[in-house]
């Protein structure tokens, strides 16, 4: 949904630097087709078999972008009562939530039971126990997971890797049968699912089927003892191309090997991915402040920093940079650094980059995912606005924030 027609770059039919010059910079501008094809590609390769695709919210929280998933459908992953506050806001179905995450407090928990959300993915026994505390109060059942931690190395960053034993998350999945078998006792609680999420940014699924071939023998134990478990969720975790000519895993084909692996089992199936919807439907403009050489250091000064996209300072990741128009100068080698006083504030380092003079516009690819839900007012920056694209018209679905914005519920 990004390309070049002639020399400029373009969002479906909506030519970037135009938008840029109406909105400012820095920017979000998302393309609703890239989010609805990535949510479809998941949905469609299901088919038959019976499954939610829980978006998982924390990719990109934006009520514009829940409201169109929620529009298209899908499901939602949370991990926490604000993400359950939008995702309401944003008209999705509560029916279809699933609650994450090892530190529910208790009003989330409460607020969760009171909306009606779908099961809680549980990540250890003192949480099970105040679900059903809660559940019990208000005369409710609700159904649960055992996040279950499968001991698969998910060959990420170690930052967002998830499923080994050493990490916090989940139950080892050794311990999980007994923490089913008593979890019987509580009323108010029933065991339909168990859970796995491994980690982000896989880019070699083969994990991911390593860790489902796990939970399916589970579940199929689970069930012989009479838990009535009637669906797996598979958590996300799928990788895209951050750099240019990488090969992301395929939605589809990764989707159509879970089926095969399931169907026989009569289980449905749930999936929470973030990243792989929103991840390369984004892009973080940011317009050129200055060029200048410290000894033999070529830096391009841009308006856009680690507050806004803060990926490259915290897991070294890598954005491709590209203009927003085409020059015919050579490119040169630099690192593209914003505004923020942290050494680690860049965007890209010692990369080959177009040739980019103040007032000229780029686009940071790939932002769609973890880019403004991880953004700050650090060095007191308001934070960038955010623009949904569809076809060749545009609407802003967040507002740039205004000094005011920066102040309020501060006092003297
Ligand atoms: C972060 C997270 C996801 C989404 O992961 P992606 O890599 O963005 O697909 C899904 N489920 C849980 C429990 C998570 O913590």
């Amino acid at each position: 949904m990004f390309s070049y027609s002639q020399n400029d770059f373009y969002c479906e039919h909506v030519a970037l630097a135009d938008l840029a010059h109406q909105v400012g910079t820095p920017a979000y501008v998302y393309s609703a087709t890239a989010i609805l094809d990535n949510y479809r590609a998941y949905a469609t390769a299901f088919g038959d078999l019976p499954h939610t695709v829980c978006y998982a919210v924390k990719a990109n929280s934006s009520l514009g972008v829940l409201s169109l998933l929620a529009k298209a459908g899908a499901g939602f992953d949370i991990v926490s009562g604000g993400e359950l506050f939008r995702v309401l806001r944003a008209g999705g179905d509560p029916g279809k939530v699933v609650f994450s995450g090892v530190g529910k407090t208790r009003d989330e928990v409460d607020y969760a039971l009171r909306s009606g959300i779908h099961s809680f993915n549980c990540e250890s026994e003192a949480e099970l126990a105040l679900i059903d505390a809660l559940a019990a109060r208000l005369g409710a059942k609700v159904g649960f997971s055992i996040r279950v931690n499968p001991d698969v190395d998910a060959v990420t960053h170690p930052y967002i890797s998830t499923g080994l034993s050493q990490h916090k998350f989940g139950i080892a999945i050794a311990d999980a049968e007994a923490v089913y078998q008593r979890s019987r006792q509580y009323r108010s609680l029933a065991a339909e699912g168990v859970s796995c999420h491994i980690g982000s940014q896989i880019l070699d699924p083969s994990p991911l089927i390593e860790a489902l071939d796990k939970v399916l023998a589970l579940a199929a134990r689970l069930r012989e003892q009479g838990h009535p478990i009637r669906h797996l969720d598979l958590g996300g975790g799928l990788g895209v191309a951050y750099h240019e000519g990488e090969k992301a895993p395929d939605i589809a084909a990764y989707v159509e090997c879970l089926r095969s692996r399931v169907r026989e089992s009569g289980l449905a199936v749930m999936v929470e991915p973030g990243r792989s919807i929103v991840g390369p439907a984004g892009v973080l403009l940011t317009r050129v402040l200055y060029r200048k050489r410290n000894g033999a250091k070529e830096f391009i000064v841009v308006d856009a920093a680690m507050n806004d996209l803060i990926r490259p300072s915290l897991y070294r990741a890598h954005h491709e940079i590209v203009p927003l128009r085409r020059t015919p100068l050579p490119p040169v080698k630099a690192d593209v650094v914003g505004p923020v006083c942290e050494t680690g504030d860049f965007l890209a380092r010692d990369r080959e980059m177009p040739n980019a003079m103040p007032g000229d516009y780029l686009a940071v690819r790939t932002a769609g995912a973890y880019g403004f839900v991880l953004s700050s007012n650090y060095n007191s920056r308001p934070r960038a606005p955010e623009v949904l694209v569809e076809g060749d018209t545009w609407r802003v679905i967040r507002e740039r924030e205004v000094y005011e914005d920066l102040i309020r519920g501060e006092s003297l």
